[in-house]
């Protein structure tokens, strides 16, 4: 049995990757994830690069164009109150984390803690890790939920249970997305401790 949850902000929570793409003028639906392909794998800047009718982007354009503005007011995701629910009923509030990575830029901190401000209910907003390191929160009852298949591999090599948020660029794209689909899921793993890959 579970006795922590660790969150991810970014694309598990909210809708992080269309909405960011969306606001630059890319063509793609803000709200969807069907619009990117696989092969771009983590490239967001070569995706922006695909999706825009004229712009071609450097990673520094790319992240110089991004309005912090975009992380603070990121949708929230069809997994967000759910989740939030499954964790208040089965770790408690108390044992429930957000972990994020902000940008090298502090503007993307600042922004993430603004998200965390506004959408999150008052027992969590102070429950969050700022951090590239999310392994070294891991141990053998804390599970991570994560779309980054580098973290929840690193979790689990120290010896965490994930589970990986199926997403276009992880192992899991085949996968439904729906909530209706993955909270079960999810359940299972916090009720047995076994992670989902
Ligand atoms: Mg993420």
């Amino acid at each position: 049995m579970i006795n922590s949850v660790y969150l991810d902000l970014d694309d598990c929570l909210n809708i992080f990757t269309p909405y960011v793409l969306a606001s630059l003028g890319c063509s793609i639906n803000a709200l969807h994830y069907t619009g990117y392909k696989h092969e771009w794998g983590w490239d967001i800047v070569e995706a922006a690069t695909q999706l825009h009718p004229k712009k071609r982007f450097s990673a520094r354009s790319f992240w110089q164009s991004v309005s912090p503005h975009v992380w603070a007011d990121a949708p929230l995701s069809d997994l967000f109150s759910p989740l939030i629910q499954l964790c208040q009923d089965t770790v408690g509030f108390e044992n429930t984390y957000i972990t994020t990575t902000p940008s090298i830029d502090t503007a993307s901190a600042s922004a993430k803690l603004r998200w965390i401000n506004k959408n999150l209910p008052l027992e969590l907003r102070r429950n969050y890790f700022l951090t590239p390191h999310k392994f070294r929160l891991a141990t053998s009852k804390s599970l991570l939920i994560d779309d980054n298949e580098d973290n929840t591999i690193a979790w689990k090599r120290n010896n965490g249970i994930s589970f990986l948020v199926p997403r276009p660029w992880n192992s899991l794209h085949n996968s439904s997305f729906s909530a209706r689909r993955l909270i079960p899921k999810i359940e299972k793993s916090i009720s047995t401790g076994e992670s989902n890959v």
